[in-house]
């Protein structure tokens, strides 16, 4: 079993896809499945957070990416937890566009 802080239950944190800078999503104003786009405080640069929840774990990842990710790029994308595919089926593809 890995250790876990509060903090990591309670808000979802992305990293910057540019400069790196670590920032949390204390507004809530991400949600699942619903790719947002936000300014990084570190080097002002746009890019996109997607927030993902596994199908298997249920448990929530923030992908970042400087453009929007393609559907190619969101097959690719596993959970940090589990490893499970976090898009395993292609009707949840065609519905988040
Ligand atoms: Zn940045
Ligand atoms: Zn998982």
């Amino acid at each position: 079993m890995e250790l876990e802080t509060p903090d990591a239950q309670s808000c979802l944190s992305y990293r910057c896809p540019y400069c790196g800078t670590v920032d949390v999503d204390a507004y809530e104003v991400l949600s699942p499945g619903e790719s947002v786009r936000l300014v990084c405080d570190g080097c002002r640069e746009h890019f996109n957070v997607l927030v993902l929840e596994c199908p298997n774990c249920g448990d929530e990842t923030a992908h970042t990416c400087p453009i929007t990710p393609s559907a190619s790029d969101l097959q690719k994308l596993s959970c940090q937890r589990c490893h499970h595919a976090l898009i395993d089926d292609e009707d949840d593809l065609r519905s988040m566009d």
